[in-house]
Order: C-alpha cells, then sequence, then structure tokens
C-alpha cells in the first residue's frame, strides 16, 4: 500500500515525500482511512510505530478544506486538540504537526510547563486550528481565559496510559468538560490497561480499534544482554562498556531523578562525556541536553523514565537500563528508543542482586529469557560513591513512582554558575563535577532539616531592619 492509496491529498503526500517516508506504516494504514471516515480510533501502538503520522496527516486532511490565510483569529478557532503527558512528546508532536502540515495554511501551537506562558497567550490569541497540550499547562490557558476549547471537533490523546500514570486523570475529565459533546476522538495507548479501557469507553463512540506489533518488535532488532553485577561495579562496568565498545551515543536510564545528575557527573569525572534529563531541570536545559546528546557532544545521556518517554533519536544503538525498571512495561519503553528505522539496537541491562525479582517481571512480559553475562571484573567499589549505589531510604520511595508534576516549572535545578574547567560543564553551565546542591528555596526529601534548637542564627536586629540581608537573601 502507497501514501497515494490512502487517499491524501497532494499538499499531504507532498509533505510525506519531504520526509522520505516511501510506504504508510501498518498503524498509518489502518488508522488514516479510519479518521479520515470521522470514526472514532482506539490504537494500541508504541513510538517508534509512526502513530504520529498516523493521526497528524487525516487530521490535516480533516481540516484543510478550511484552512486559510485571514489574519483574524476568529478564522482560526482551535479545531483540534492533541493532549500528551510530557513538553518532550508535545515539542515533537507539534515539529510533526508542523513538518506534514508545511504545504497547508493550518496554524498549529503547542504549550506545556516549564517554559513561560507569554508566548502561548499570544500565539493562541492569534488563533491556531490545531493545539498540542500538557494537561496541566493547558488547564491554566483555560484558568486565564487565553484558550477557547469551545469548537474542538477532533480531540486525541497521545501516550494515554502515561498520561493516567502520570495522575493526569483529574485533569483530563476537566478538559473533556470544557468540549463539545459532539467531537471525534482518537485514544493512543501503548499498554491498555482496565483504567485505560474504562476511559476509553467513556469517550469513545463505536471507535475502530487497531493494534500494531512495533514497526521494530524489540526480539527482531533489539539484542538485549543481562550483566550480572554488584551495585557498587555498575558504573565501571558502565565506564568500560561505553570504553571497550567505542560507544559513541547511549542512553543510560535510572530510577530516580537525582541518580540521573549524580551518575552523569561521575561518569564526566570518569572522563565520558554525559549530561542528564529529568523532570527537575528547566525546559531549556532538557532541551539542550538533548541537543547535546543528538550532537554529538554528549557520549550519554542519563535518563529517567517519564523525560525519556517519547525522545525520538534516530538510530541510537545502544541502550543502557542502568538501574532495572520498577514495572515492566517501563523496560519495553526504555528499549523502544533504539532498534528503529530497521536499524539493529542493543539493550543492556546491568542487574544487581536486588533486582532479580524486577527481571523476571520483565521476562514474563516479554515472553522470553534474556541471555545473563557475568560482568568482567572492571573497577573497585569507588569508595565515595556508596551513597550511590545504597538502597534507596524510605524518604525516597515517593520518588519512584512517576509525578503528575512532570509539566511543571522546576524550581529545584537552578543551578549555579561557577567558574570550572571546560570539560565538567554542559552547555547549561551545570557542572557535573560538583556535588548536587538544590536551591535554597528548593523543598527536597534529602534536604536536612531545620535546627530545632540552639541559638536563632539571625540576631533579633535582623528581623527589625537593623542589619544588611546575607547576599542570600538578596537571591
Ligand atoms: P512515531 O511512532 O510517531 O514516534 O514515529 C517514529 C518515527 O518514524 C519518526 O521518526 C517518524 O519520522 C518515522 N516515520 C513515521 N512514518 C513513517 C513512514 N511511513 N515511513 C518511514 N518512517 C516513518
Amino acid at each position: 500500500m502507497s501514501f497515494a492509496d490512502l487517499n491524501l491529498i497532494p499538499e499531504l503526500q507532498r509533505a510525506v515525500a519531504d520526509e522520505g517516508y516511501q510506504d504508510p506504516t501498518p498503524i498509518q494504514a489502518k488508522a488514516i482511512p479510519t479518521i479520515l471516515a470521522r470514526r472514532d480510533v482506539m490504537a494500541c501502538a508504541q513510538t517508534g510505530t509512526g502513530k504520529t503520522a498516523g493521526f497528524t496527516l487525516p487530521l490535516l486532511q480533516l481540516l484543510a478544506p478550511l484552512a486559510n490565510t485571514s489574519l483574524s483569529p476568529a478564522r482560526h478557532p482551535t479545531r483540534a486538540l492533541i493532549l500528551v503527558p510530557t513538553r518532550e512528546l508535545a515539542a515533537q508532536v507539534q515539529d510533526s504537526v508542523k513538518a506534514y502540515g508545511r504545504h497547508l495554511p493550518l496554524r498549529a501551537t503547542v504549550v506545556y510547563g516549564g517554559v513561560d506562558m507569554n508566548p502561548q497567550t499570544k500565539a493562541l490569541q492569534a488563533g491556531v486550528e490545531i493545539l498540542v497540550a500538557t494537561p496541566g499547562r493547558l488547564l491554566d490557558h483555560v484558568q486565564q481565559k487565553t484558550v477557547n476549547l469551545s469548537r474542538v471537533e477532533v480531540l486525541v490523546l497521545d501516550e494515554a496510559d502515561r498520561m493516567l500514570d502520570m495522575g493526569f486523570m483529574p485533569d483530563i475529565k476537566r478538559i473533556l468538560a470544557l468540549l463539545p459533546a459532539q467531537r471525534q476522538n482518537l485514544l493512543f495507548s501503548a499498554t491498555f490497561s482496565e483504567e485505560i479501557k474504562r476511559l476509553a469507553n467513556q469517550i469513545l463512540r463505536n471507535p475502530l480499534s487497531i493494534e500494531v506489533a512495533r514497526r521494530n518488535a524489540p526480539a527482531d532488532l533489539v539484542k538485549h544482554q543481562v550483566f550480572e553485577v554488584p551495585a557498587l561495579r555498575k558504573r565501571a562496568l558502565l565506564a568500560h562498556l561505553i570504553r571497550s565498545r567505542d560507544i559513541k551515543q547511549v542512553l543510560v536510564f535510572v530510577r530516580m531523578k537525582r541518580d540521573a545528575n549524580r551518575l552523569a557527573r561521575e561518569l564526566v569525572r570518569d572522563g565520558i562525556a554525559a549530561t542528564a534529563i529529568h523532570s527537575d531541570r528547566t525546559q531549556a536545559e532538557r532541551e539542550l541536553a538533548l541537543q547535546e546528546f543528538k550532537e554529538g557532544k554528549a557520549t550519554v545521556l542519563v535518563a529517567t523514565d517519564i523525560a525519556a518517554r517519547g525522545i525520538d533519536i534516530e538510530q541510537l544503538p545502544f541502550v543502557v537500563n542502568y538501574e532495572l525498571p520498577y514495572t515492566p512495561e517501563d523496560y519495553v519503553h526504555r528499549i523502544g528508543r533504539t532498534g528503529r528505522a530497521g536499524m539493529p539496537g542493543e539493550a543492556i541491562s546491568l542487574m544487581c542482586p536486588d533486582e532479580t525479582r524486577m527481571l523476571a517481571d520483565i521476562e514474563k512480559l516479554l515472553k522470553r529469557q534474556i541471555p545473563r553475562e557475568t560482568a568482567p571484573e572492571v573497577g573497585r567499589p569507588p569508595r565515595h560513591d556508596g551513597d550511590y549505589d545504597r538502597r534507596p531510604r524510605h524518604d525516597e520511595a515517593r520518588d519512584r513512582r512517576p509525578r503528575r508534576d512532570d509539566h511543571r516549572p522546576a524550581s529545584s535545578d537552578r543551578w549555579q554558575a561557577r567558574t570550572v574547567p571546560v570539560s565538567t560543564v554542559d552547555a547549561t553551565g551545570f557542572d557535573f563535577s560538583k556535588p548536587y546542591e538544590p536551591s535554597s528555596s528548593a523543598t527536597r526529601a534529602d534536604a536536612p532539616p531545620p535546627p530545632l534548637r540552639g541559638p536563632a542564627r539571625r540576631p533579633m536586629a535582623a528581623l527589625l531592619g537593623g542589619l544588611p540581608p546575607r547576599p542570600k537573601d538578596k537571591a
């Protein structure tokens, strides 16, 4: 089947040709005609299947007759709303909408948290037919009355499972209540839990169910390997693998945000160019980290599951699970970053004895055994990073699950500028050679508690205005 067989309008056929796509992927072949027939869709598909074009192309075609070049905002009401869980995915979907719609005068914009609202407000007020949004920031705009959803004809919920994992259900319900009852609904999800099915039942009408295997099913193109290694030797093994295999680009997964920072810092200290991406970094920092990684300036991108969600990097050859994920589905999402576009990939897991149970769950989900290898004897247990390799304290448990505030403005990663040797500083100015220092305003589980007793640190005179403020207070 070709794109011409799908009856795409010439503007869209030109756009897919510009992208270099030859034929539609299986999900596109099924979803495009269904969506063009204005039917609801419930699709089980992961990133990497071509699902974004699967809903974006028909969406653009449905809206094409309404495309116009008028300057009046009234001529550009929001007719399609695409909800996504994370900022990265939002930016990526917006890029796709722009790319596929480049020959049509339809307007599209994206709104997500962590960045200034004003430019988003301006774009919304000018009028946009297609709006890509994370739920929290969209509701912020609703509250400010800078967006009008009363003309939405098509709703897309992309990566719906992850949105529910992140606790967005109440936000989604609020948004649904603002949409016209008569509309087309398209739901995309990598997994179909009972909760997703309930959501689908609530919003979809007589949907066509589409289920496609990944374009590159994990078993086909990705080689899985597990190294059995004590936790304290993981970092030395990772550095050894990177050097001995001459790895130029590797995405490394950890479970917690603070460990992403710490591992990136340690690797930089080991002489390996590394950066980190997680939800406590500002949007600008996240984008820069991703850009550095894509451009090859950083060999290693250490990521948490949420931050890596939806990241699309062509031909990523290696993914390392520095720590196995708590849920086996996350393993599938993680390794979905490699073995794309028909290229082979390797998924390497570093498993310590504490993690054998997690591997068993993963193997159950994959319905196959992953070959174990004994780690080469590299490195000595480092003396100073026992902190990293220790078991998590109970007060860190809340960091284990994805948090719904992933899209919120980051507050705790305002790195201070320092004068340091260039090699240890990434382009955001974050110095990976220094220990992590949360900003003074941040409330973190690991912040030392304030002293309960003892002399007051600041004399009473200060409170009465008698002493100059400390430099820190000015910040
Ligand atoms: P997605 O599943 O939407 O994240 O898409 C994954 C990747 O597949 C993106 O890099 C797309 O550019 C690419 N892609 C989408 N459709 C096609 C197609 N028909 N042929 C080749 N590549 C495609």
